[in-house]
């Protein structure tokens, strides 16, 4: 449909007002609270003098207050830009000085590194919640995770630019307003990428964009019928395109309710499965690999969940089988990236067909693998780059036009991913265009070796680079987290290596460590591993 992304909310509350949309920490929220809320936010942003395409940032993690600002923020016109709340400094400097936002709703937690930066940047108001705004009686049993998360509180000083989020809401009318809206191509969301590669980019997502990659959702993945109340497991942030799609904006327009996960907590994500037993499970592959090494697994009831989509990262085999069959639901792999809202490719729910696959693309997507050199089309089988699209793909980059030209040709999105397509129109993604290491002028996918390594039962994880090497350019190394309780020695992991990959693609160094340099939604930073190694070649 052409029409705003806000209109899902409004559907949802008209037809649903009495369903509970969030549940945040034991407490809930129908859609009609929700809506009111919205109602309030907005009046009070335009009170403040928000207006049409301001950018307003929000760096809150999942909570009441996160859907309310993202929505009321788009009644009132103006561009979502979303704000991890674990950035420091530097991020969120490049940030808010890149977006140009004069607004920001954050955390009182991270209120002190707003402040520090506000100098530096054209903040105006600056607005600040407490997790616990939407925890009236918060001492229950979930208590616990939630202070856990909150550490220390800082005291605020509030002043004629600072302002209470929970005073705004209730100095606000909940009067209906019309949400301001010219065109659907509008731009509805600035959403940064997730700077896996580098400095991290803002991809302009128009409310016909977000809207279409729910729609392209609902008619693939799962099936639903409106007239019943499903329930999502709310653990991909918000701030992140993935989950503000496939959970919060897909939720809205299913009517139904989002178990909200302030904070990936093993514990609390499960015990939230037991007692409110949701459908839905979209994650992040470490989410899963995480939840499957849990040692108390099997004492929650997780047989509530049918269907998960995984995305962001490749997801191994090993895990999707083991999470399969622990949950007893359906796990399957899509692809996306923020520059298309962010999905283009998945497999089918219900009729699986093949495994390590990221499957075929969605409704009105089109895809093909172009040479990286010549740019030729080229037919099923082969190699190259991974070109996409469709009503889901970016307007362009923010400020940016030159990197915009060099992605974004004739409605086709470069994705900097190597892929190839199987006879039958699935696609396989090889491995990121900058992240192939050439040893000795033979090319290596990082993730073939890293596959390879997760086979083995003792290792947890694995990440491959390309380190320097004098006489073959580049050379193969691996850092490897162990299982809890294993161990395996380098030499043996070489003899497994050799018996499974060609000779030049075997590591020639390992690392064992206890934990992979991470972002926001997991994905391992291949980036900070390879500066690390150069500092100690200096
Ligand atoms: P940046 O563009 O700033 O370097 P990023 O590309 O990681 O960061 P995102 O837009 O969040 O930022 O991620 C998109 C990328 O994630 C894709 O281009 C692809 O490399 C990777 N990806 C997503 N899904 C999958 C998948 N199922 N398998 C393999 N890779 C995936
Ligand atoms: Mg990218």
């Amino acid at each position: 449909p052409d029409v705003p992304i806000t209109q899902f909310l409004i559907d949802a509350a008209n037809d649903y007002p009495n369903r509970e949309a969030l549940v945040f920490l034991g407490k809930s929220m129908t859609y009609r609270q929700l809506m009111n809320d919205v109602y309030r936010f907005a009046r009070a942003l335009r009170r403040l003098g928000v207006g049409q395409g301001e950018r307003v940032g929000i760096m809150l993690p999942n909570s009441p207050q996160a859907v309310i600002a993202n929505f009321a923020s788009l009644f009132v016109g103006a561009i979502v830009v979303q704000i991890n709340p674990l950035y420091m400094r530097k991020e969120l400097l490049h940030q808010l000085r890149d977006s140009g936002a004069e607004t920001i709703v954050c955390l009182d937690q991270v209120w002190p590194r707003v402040q520090e930066v506000k100098p530096e940047t054209d903040l105006k108001r600056i607005i600040v919640t407490r997790l616990s705004d939407y925890l009236l009686f918060p001492k229950n049993w979930l208590y616990s995770f939630k202070t856990r998360f909150e550490g220390q509180h800082a005291s605020i000083r509030y002043d004629s630019q600072t302002y209470s989020f929970l005073s705004l809401i209730r100095n606000a009318p909940s009067d209906p307003m019309e949400p301001t809206c010219q065109s659907t191509e509008d731009v509805a969301l600035l959403q940064y990428t997730g700077g896996t590669t580098g400095l991290a980019k803002g991809a302009m997502l128009t409310h016909r964009n977000l809207v279409a990659n729910c729609c392209q959702a609902e008619a693939w993945l799962y099936k639903t019928r409106r007239d019943q109340h499903y329930s999502f497991v709310g653990a991909l942030p918000f701030f992140h395109v993935y989950g503000l799609t496939a959970v919060m904006n897909l939720a809205m327009r299913m009517a139904a309710r989002i178990i909200l996960v302030p904070k990936f907590d093993l514990d609390l994500v499960l015990r939230l499965i037991a007692k409110y037993k949701p459908s839905f499970f979209p994650g992040a592959p470490t989410m899963y690999v995480g939840l499957i090494n849990h040692p108390k697994i099997s004492r929650y009831d997780l047989s509530s969940i049918e269907a998960c989509l995984s995305g962001s990262a490749p997801l191994p085999l090993e895990v999707q089988e083991q999470f399969e069959k622990i949950s007893g639901g359906v796990l399957v792999e899509g692809y996306g990236m923020t520059e298309t809202s962010p999905v283009t490719h998945s497999n089918l729910l219900w009729d699986r067909k093949k495994s390590g696959t990221i499957g075929i693309p969605w409704p009105d997507t089109d895809a093909r693998i172009v040479d990286m050199n010549t740019g030729e089309i080229l037919p099923p089988g082969k190699q190259g780059e991974l070109q996409v699209k469709g009503p889901q793909v970016m307007k362009g980059y923010w400020r940016r036009p030159q990197e915009t030209e060099k992605v974004l040709k004739d409605g086709w999105l470069s994705t900097g991913d190597i892929a190839r397509m199987d006879e039958d129109g699935y696609f396989y993604i090889m491995d990121r265009k900058k992240d192939v290491i050439i040893a000795g002028g033979f090319n290596i996918y990082p993730r073939e070796v890293e596959d390879i390594l997760y086979e083995h039962e003792a290792v947890q994880e694995a990440a491959v680079i390309g380190i320097k090497d004098d006489y073959r350019g580049e050379t193969v190394k691996a850092y490897v987290v162990l299982k809890k309780g294993k161990y395996v020695t380098a030499g043996e992991l070489d003899r497994f290596c050799r018996g499974r990959l060609a000779k030049y693609k075997v590591p020639r160094v390992y690392e064992f460590c206890n934990e992979l340099p991470k972002s926001s939604v997991g994905k391992v930073l291949r980036r900070v591993l390879s500066e690390e190694e150069k500092k100690k070649q200096l």
